[in-house]
């Protein structure tokens, strides 16, 4: 596959609504071994609502789209997701503004713009256990990829692998960011939630949302 279009780009917001919700309990047990436990609850609020003005998103061009996503994701998650998600869909929107495909090239400076947006937010750096564990090593391998002008579906499936290893790394850290850092010691051992669900959504998109 050379190119995300407009219809990847709805399939794979599709995907992320029913991933989230159904990994709401899921999300939540994982937050509560090492940080408050609403994690899950959280992301669901804001997916579910997205879910519910589906009709109403400007899906003109993905930058439309993903930055009308992201104003809903803002207002609408809980916690510390409603801006650190709604800061990655509102920076990534941005980056593809008036975009009506992605090829591996954007595709990976548009995850880079999805972390800028996430760090500018919360001031959070690689190693901190966040979700930005397993999405900066998946950035970084799109854009291995990139250098290689690989096929984007290989490409998603080495990101997905960069980030499942990253949530795995953050068993071994204690959480210096957010409500996790209140759990302090207890929380080694125990994966960050938002790290893991970036893995697990990134692997639902690649099952599910470029079969066509
Ligand atoms: P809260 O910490 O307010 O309870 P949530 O439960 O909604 O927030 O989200 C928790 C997840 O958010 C954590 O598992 C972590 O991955 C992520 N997170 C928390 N703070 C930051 C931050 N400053 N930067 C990046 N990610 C963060
Ligand atoms: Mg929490």
């Amino acid at each position: 596959m050379e190119t995300i279009t407009i219809n990847h780009v709805t399939s794979i917001i599709n995907v992320m609504i029913k991933t989230v919700i159904e990994n709401e309990s899921y999300f939540c047990e994982l937050d509560s071994k090492a940080g408050d436990g609403d994690f899950g609850a959280s992301l669901t609020k804001g997916f579910k609502s997205l879910k519910e003005n589906w009709e109403d998103i400007n899906k003109e061009d993905i930058g439309k789209f993903v930055r009308s996503s992201g104003m809903i994701i803002t207002e609408e998650c809980g916690g510390a997701s409603g801006p650190l998600w709604g800061g990655a869909f509102l920076a990534a929107g941005r980056y593809a503004k008036g975009k009506e495909e992605i090829n591996i090239k954007e595709l990976s400076e548009l995850g880079q713009s999805m972390v800028d947006g996430v760090q500018k937010r919360g001031g959070a750096k690689l190693g901190d256990k966040t979700l930005l564990d397993a999405f900066i090593p998946a950035v970084e391998s799109l854009k291995t990829s990139a250098s290689t002008n690989e096929d984007i579906v290989s490409a998603v499936k080495k990101s997905v692998e960069a980030a499942s290893k990253g949530a795995e790394s953050t068993k071994e850290i204690v959480a210096l960011k957010g409500r996790a850092s209140y759990v302090g010691e207890r929380s080694l051992g125990f994966p960050d939630a938002g790290a893991v669900a970036i893995a697990v959504i990134l692997k639902d998109i690649l099952d599910k949302a470029f079969q066509s």
